[in-house]
């Protein structure tokens, strides 16, 4: 059966590589429209107070809904954004969102939740960052620690250049954090130089934490250094009560995951937990 489909089926997954290649090059002339027609919008997902079970923390995550394509997911398009320069005007539509929401928390008196936002290395490494950040901040006259910025180690290439940033944005109140960690290739040493609040576990480390003795370990391990270093944890992808209970035993912070929700739109989390 396999030998005499081969021909064909090479045939085929040979067009459709070509395909989405061509979509590509489609993809990123409509993602060039998508602020200005409206097809960008952002979910919240809540992250839980592990001790508490209370929630006053969300992470922002963008979503492309075009005509042509249906729902586009951000693995799909935020490489292209970021290939074609596009991530710089995305990221600031972003930033801006996020902050007119705090600003309507704010002004209705909810004054103690954060909204963590996704930063691109090419965003993070323009010169312009912290002058852009500064500036929303004040606009909206925003409690900077309301703002969360997660950063990856795939932007901490120049230590020097990244040092800089850092202080900045720390000298100005906000909350800064490593997101999937454990993934990238760079040394730890950045731990100590570099003003972090905040590790996140990559979803990868807890996936299947509850059966696997060396995930566990890891994420341990983590937590530990996290902690002997000031910071705070919070764990990704977190699906099931399993999961929930060994965080809980190694003293992890937070937990963000489909356990407790999906990313949802802004109305969903406003009926849930701002009324
Ligand atoms: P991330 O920042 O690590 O975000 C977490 C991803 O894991 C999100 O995928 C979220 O929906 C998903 N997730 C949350 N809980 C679970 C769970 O329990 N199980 C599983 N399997 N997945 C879970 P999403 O929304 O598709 O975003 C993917 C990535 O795209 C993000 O990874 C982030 O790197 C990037 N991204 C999203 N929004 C933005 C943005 O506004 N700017 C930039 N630069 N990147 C963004
Ligand atoms: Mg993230
Ligand atoms: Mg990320
Ligand atoms: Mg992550």
């Amino acid at each position: 059966y396999v030998k005499e489909r081969g021909p064909s089926t090479f045939r085929f997954y040979h067009s459709k590589m070509l395909d989405t290649s061509n979509n590509g090059a489609v993809m990123e002339s409509h993602l060039r429209r998508a602020i200005e027609k409206n097809e960008l919008s952002i979910h919240y997902q809540p992250q839980v107070d592990l001790d508490t079970g209370k929630i006053n923390s969300f992470e922002a995550l963008l979503r492309w809904n075009n005509p042509k394509f249906g729902l586009v997911p951000p693995s799909v398009f935020i490489p292209i954004a970021e290939d074609s320069g596009l991530i710089l005007e995305i990221g600031d539509w972003v930033l801006n969102q996020v902050c007119i929401q705090l600003k309507e928390w704010q002004i209705k008196g909810f004054i103690d939740v954060r909204i963590a936002v996704n930063i691109s290395s090419k965003q993070f490494k323009q010169e312009a960052f912290a002058n852009a950040i500064r500036k929303y901040i004040y606009k909206y006259e925003l409690n900077p620690q309301s703002l969360e910025l997660e950063i990856t180690e795939s932007s901490m290439t120049n230590i020097h250049e990244t040092l800089t940033i850092l202080e900045e944005l720390k000298k100005m109140g906000v909350i800064i954090s490593i997101d999937d960690f454990g993934t990238g290739y760079s040394s730890l040493s950045y731990l100590k130089r570099y003003p972090i609040d905040i590790i996140k576990i990559d979803q990868s480390f807890i996936k299947e934490i509850e059966q696997d003795e060396k995930d566990e370990a890891i994420a341990k391990t983590i937590i530990h250094l996290a902690h002997s270093l000031g910071m705070k944890v919070i764990a990704e992808g977190v699906e099931k009560k399993d999961h929930v209970e060994i965080l809980k035993e190694v003293n992890c912070e937070k937990a963000q995951g489909y356990y407790f929700s999906r990313p949802v739109p802004i109305e969903s989390i406003t009926e849930m937990y701002f009324c």
